[in-house]
């Protein structure tokens, strides 16, 4: 098949969310703000968003970002790219569909790597959306892009670890429904630079965790809470240490890799919401006798929107195609090049959508103000678009390391 393809049955899911997102979703955005806004929490769980997960249970739009048949329907990278980019336009819809981060991420990790325990106790609750769950690695006192520097001491004592140290940006860990954090940390600092790290499993009420506050994102508290927390001689048995000592970041390369993409799919779907609402907007504002749509500025940015959704769009397909037919590894620089653009670009588009929607832009009567904040963060998120572009650079250079000064 090839990546212009689209299967039989991606179709299908495709034409039944968008007929979820229609009936339910959209509508269902106005209940939220209202719902949130009386209980006066950030961290509050909706019974909106319960009733939604629901709806999608029932109608099979539920874990579709699952590789693996066995727990999900199994679908491609390039088959879930178009469904990912659908529940995109919505900031209801990942959660609603249980496809959200960093829940996929942490549920591929205990499928890859988890005991059969782990399976029970937390893939099977985080599948059936009644847990949450966060991934600590970043620290306050550490440059994390750099994922080697993390030093969250973790000293083996007899069949157990001891967990010293700090985490933030612990995305999901406020979320009520949380339940389990997976913690990477430093098992032996004498080891060769990547295999010093490990990643344990540990539950939220384990004595010694506590989660300090929520970090704000201008201004907004995120409903699933981005933590700083506090680990303070946490005790882990052997058994929860995830594929063995020293494989932290052999996890993360893995748990990264298909995370980053969904965020850019995702990504897409937002900024054709945001062209939509342009689009709308411009077309029935009035200034100076004419539709705002009328100016050729305007028009400008709704061509480049388009060529530029475009663009990403093909080049998220190609690393997803590249994903499924040669791998995750072999598709890295493709996945870094996604990482950079689709953030950016549909940063550019929100942006000149508020600007058409003049200063309601900036309100929450319409998603594009949360979207930016949202998307602005994914340029750090997942890694800075300095290292993906890092790891592009060195790539290319690779190719000419032969050239020497004056060739
Ligand atoms: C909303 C949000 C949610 C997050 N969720 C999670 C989560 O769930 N779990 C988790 O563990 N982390 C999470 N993070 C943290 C995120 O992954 C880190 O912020 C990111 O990896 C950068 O690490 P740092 O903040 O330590 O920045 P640093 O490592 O201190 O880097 C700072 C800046 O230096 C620049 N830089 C770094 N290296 C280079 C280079 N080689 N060349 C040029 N410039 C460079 C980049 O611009 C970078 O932004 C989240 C962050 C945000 C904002």
């Amino acid at each position: 098949m090839s990546m212009f393809d689209i299967s039989e049955r991606a179709e299908k899911y495709r034409a039944q969310l968008l007929e979820f997102m229609d009936s339910h979703v959209y509508p269902a955005e106005a209940v939220y703000d209202e719902q949130m806004r009386a209980a006066g929490d950030p961290h509050f769980q909706p019974p909106v968003l319960e009733e939604l997960k629901a709806e999608a249970q029932r109608r099979g739009l539920w874990n579709l970002f699952h590789p693996y048949a066995e727990w999900g329907p199994g679908l491609t990278n390039l088959e879930y790219a178009p469904l990912a980019e659908i529940m995109g336009r919505s900031h209801l819809a990942p959660e609603a569909c249980n496809c959200n981060a960093p829940d996929t991420g942490n549920m591929e990790v205990f499928t890859l790597f988890g005991t059969d325990e782990h399976k029970e106790k937390y893939l099977k609750p985080l599948l059936a959306g009644t847990i949450r769950s966060a991934f600590a690695m970043t620290e306050p006192a550490v440059a994390s892009s750099d994922a080697t520097n993390v030093e969250l001491s973790m000293v083996r004592d007899g069949d157990e670890y001891i967990l010293n140290g700090r985490k933030w940006f612990a995305s999901n860990a406020l979320h009520p429904n949380c339940t389990v954090l997976i913690v990477m940390g430093k098992t032996d600092p004498d080891a060769a630079p990547h295999r010093q790290q490990s990643m344990m499993v540990v539950p939220i009420d384990a004595p010694g965790v506590t989660v300090l506050r929520g970090l704000p994102v201008f201004g907004y508290q995120d409903r699933e809470g981005h933590a700083e927390i506090d680990f303070a001689n946490v005790r882990v048995p052997l058994k929860d240490v995830l594929k063995g000592e020293g494989e932290g970041f052999a996890i993360s390369q893995a748990r990264l890799g298909p995370g980053r993409i969904h965020h850019c799919m995702r990504a897409i779907g937002m900024a054709e919401r945001a062209l939509e609402l342009m689009c709308r907007r411009a077309s029935t504002r009035i200034t100076f006798g004419k539709p705002i749509a009328a100016n050729a500025n305007i028009q400008d940015w709704i061509a480049e929107a388009r060529i530029d959704i475009e663009m990403i769009r093909l080049l998220t397909l190609k690393a997803a195609y590249l994903m499924d037919t040669v791998g995750n590894k072999e598709a890295r620089t493709e996945i870094a090049a996604i990482k950079v653009a689709a953030p950016n670009i549909a940063l550019k588009i929100v942006d000149r959508a508020i600007q058409v929607h003049g200063g309601a832009g900036v309100t929450d009567d319409f998603p594009l103000a949360m979207a930016w904040a949202h998307l602005r963060t994914l340029r750090l998120a997942d890694g800075p678009d300095e290292v993906h572009k890092r790891t592009l650079a060195r790539q290319e250079l690779r190719k000419y390391r032969d050239v020497k000064a004056g060739n």
